[in-house]
């Protein structure tokens, strides 16, 4: 089926304003141009979590499992090892994934599965009316700390630069260009690759002003090089007024999962002429 209608006619309930619809456009612009290259859609798996970043699977008219919550990466890890031919992405949420998921977030990065993660990071549980998430400013008042919080947000970029992840990206819902660039390479991406959006929750804690006039592009550097990655990745600690960088900030090539469990499973001829040939990569 090519030049397929993919939006779905399920109704949409995101509010007025919410960075979820830009994401959705975002990611329907990049598989339509896909598509047009040569990509079956048939061969694109979305996987979901639970918040309203979730109801993207409702929305895209594509293959896709609603997850529960906190495990669309496990779900989106088996159907990858399942079919290693289908492209496979994870759209979640910051609570979703950097709370009840955080476990499964760090250990896809560590084994280098080839899936796409999309984190719609709107930094509160929308879903829910407005609770604090690990990577809510420090004081945000919402349902569940109306005294404000008291924690630290975490800096998603530096902890998946520490588990391994082979492509770190941060995106913001209202740089669109940037975004479908971000995301076209995640896909495109051979290994784990992620991407921090910076997305607008119009309805409870709506940052546009700030994200606006702080937000700007990364400059020119090796994007191979993790010790210069990480000292970007630092420059904004999701908490200070400090400027936040866009783009890409890290990737490297590395050996896939799939890829380690197809080697396993070959003769163990097979396997030394494979292993030798893997290690000549790296001299
Ligand atoms: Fe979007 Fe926030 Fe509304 Fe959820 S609560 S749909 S994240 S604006």
């Amino acid at each position: 089926m090519t030049g397929r209608q993919l939006v779905t006619s399920a109704q949409n309930t995101w509010c007025p304003g919410c960075g979820n619809f830009t994401i959705q456009h975002t990611l329907k612009t990049v598989l339509a141009g896909m598509e047009q290259e040569g990509t079956r859609l048939d061969d694109v798996v979305l996987v979901s979590g639970i918040g309203c970043h979730a109801k993207i699977a409702d929305y895209l008219n594509i293959n896709s499992f609603y997850a529960i919550h906190g495990r669309a990466i496990p779900v989106a890890s088996g159907i990858k090892l399942a079919n290693r031919e289908l492209k496979v992405i994870c759209c979640v949420g910051d609570g979703d994934v950097y709370a009840e998921g955080l476990d499964h977030l760090i250990f896809a990065a560590k084994r280098n599965i080839d899936i796409t993660v999309i984190v719609h990071d709107n930094r509160v549980y929308g879903l829910t009316t407005g609770q604090y998430t690990p990577t809510s400013p420090l004081g945000f008042k919402g349902k569940s700390t109306p005294m404000g919080t008291m924690e630290y947000p975490l800096n998603p970029l530096e902890l998946m630069l520490a588990s391994g992840a082979t492509y770190i990206a941060r995106g913001y819902t209202k740089k669109m260009d940037l975004l479908k660039t971000l995301i076209r390479g995640a896909i495109d991406h051979r290994g784990f690759s992620f991407i921090d959006v910076l997305q607008i929750c119009a309805t409870f804690l709506n940052l546009t002003d700030h994200y606006n006039t702080h937000t700007r592009d990364l400059p020119a550097y090796d994007r191979s090089d993790a010790l210069l990655a990480c000292e970007k990745i630092r420059e904004w600690d999701y908490n200070s007024g400090a400027p936040i960088a866009l783009g890409l900030f890290y990737q490297r090539k590395a050996p896939t999962f799939d890829e380690q469990l197809q080697h396993k499973s070959l003769p163990k001829t097979e396997r030394l002429l494979r292993t030798r040939e893997f290690l000549a990569t790296r001299q």
